[in-house]
């Protein structure tokens, strides 16, 4: 069992299942025997009344001061308006890397054995930084910056990552041939960092042909790593090697801060409902919990979970059972 150490952490609830999510993972982790400090605060779309906008200044200082967080989902309104909390997370934390594995789950049935996958996806330029503008009506020119400097620690981290999980191989996942000059530019950076890792197998794929591997073979991936937008991609279709993103965690790391997230959104159709599966956000304070060292309350936690899907008696509607939140999250306690 756990020491005596408590951890300071923010907590970001989010919008719609975001608190009932955040909460089951909160009660697990206490379980576990993992002392937290929880700093609570509020994003999102529903404060915009209150606070004038979705990201009030105390949620970023709380995190620069904890250097930790646990975020639950965040609806972003569509077209106009705020921009996305989630983005705009990113870009004031310096969150450069977002790390999604994607492993089997025993008694999560799925086409698709045996993965085991991580996905590192450069998280601050590309088309996804939303540079757009009208050139006249009619016609938007949205811009794709690459720099070198993004590149090489994007690449530097997946190889580090590789190395220091005992993973064999990196591929980098681009569309090169077509974008010569800012994929190219990846590519390169790739290259270069990769002599530095002899003992990790380095592999290229172009990103169409790899979406088609990753549904015929997808055990042949290790750790992928690839640009932000491609990265968005990806790392949903892996996730749904695995069961959806219902069951993936997810973290957003950047050199001083660290934000946790489950990669769902906040499901307005089920919010308040009781009915939320809460693996998402438990898996990613599974993920939270490695970082902190507790490995043991990590794989315990981990365990139960999987027996609970193996057992497949609590499991919730998402993935054909007929549980509500509290079950299931009653059924892992108990396995812990
Ligand atoms: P969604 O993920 O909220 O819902 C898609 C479907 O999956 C729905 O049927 C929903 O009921 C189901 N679902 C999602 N999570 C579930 C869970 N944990 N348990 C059981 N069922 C679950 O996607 P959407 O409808 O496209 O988006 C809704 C809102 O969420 C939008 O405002 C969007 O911007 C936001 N969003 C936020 C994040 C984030 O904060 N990381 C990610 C994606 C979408």
């Amino acid at each position: 069992m756990s020491k005596a150490k408590t951890y300071s952490a923010t907590l970001i609830p989010g919008d719609g299942i975001g608190p009932e999510v955040t909460d089951a993972a909160l009660e697990i982790l206490a379980a576990a025997g993992v002392s937290f400090s929880w700093d609570r605060q509020e994003a999102g779309a529903d404060i915009i009344p209150r606070f004038g906008t979705p990201l009030p200044e105390s949620v970023v200082n709380s995190i620069v001061k904890n250097h930790i967080a646990l975020k639950g989902p965040i609806g972003t309104p569509v077209g106009g308006g705020f921009p996305s909390v989630n983005v705009a997370l990113r870009k004031r934390l310096g969150l450069y890397a977002n790390v999604r594995p994607a492993k089997s789950i025993p008694g999560v049935k799925t086409p698709f054995p045996g993965i085991d996958i991580v996905v590192i996806r450069e998280n601050s330029e590309d088309l996804y930084a939303g540079i757009e503008h009208v050139v006249v009506p009619g016609v938007v020119e949205s811009l794709k910056i690459i720099t070198e400097q993004a590149s090489t620690r994007i690449a530097k981290f997946a190889f580090e990552y590789a190395r220091s999980h005992g993973r064999k191989k990196v591929s980098a996942v681009h569309k090169a041939n077509i974008m010569k000059l800012s994929d190219g530019l990846f590519l390169d950076c790739c290259r270069r960092v990769a002599r530095d890792y002899s003992e990790i197998e380095y592999q290229e794929v172009i990103v169409d042909n790899c979406c088609m591997q990753l549904v015929t073979r997808p055990q042949q991936f290790d750790v992928m790593v690839m640009e932000n937008l491609y990265g968005d991609i990806i790392s949903d279709l892996v996730s749904g090697l695995v069961g959806g993103l219902g069951v993936t965690g997810s973290a957003n790391i950047g050199v001083d801060a660290i934000v946790y997230e489950a990669v769902h959104g906040t499901a307005p159709d089920i919010a308040g409902k009781g009915l939320a599966n809460p693996t998402a956000v438990v898996m990613s304070s599974v993920l939270m919990l490695r970082q902190l060292g507790e490995l043991e309350a990590a794989d315990r936690i981990e365990k139960a979970l999987f027996t609970v899907f193996e057992e497949g008696k609590h499991v919730t509607k998402d993935l054909g059972g007929s549980a509500g939140t509290a079950e299931f999250v009653k059924a892992v306690i108990g396995g812990l």
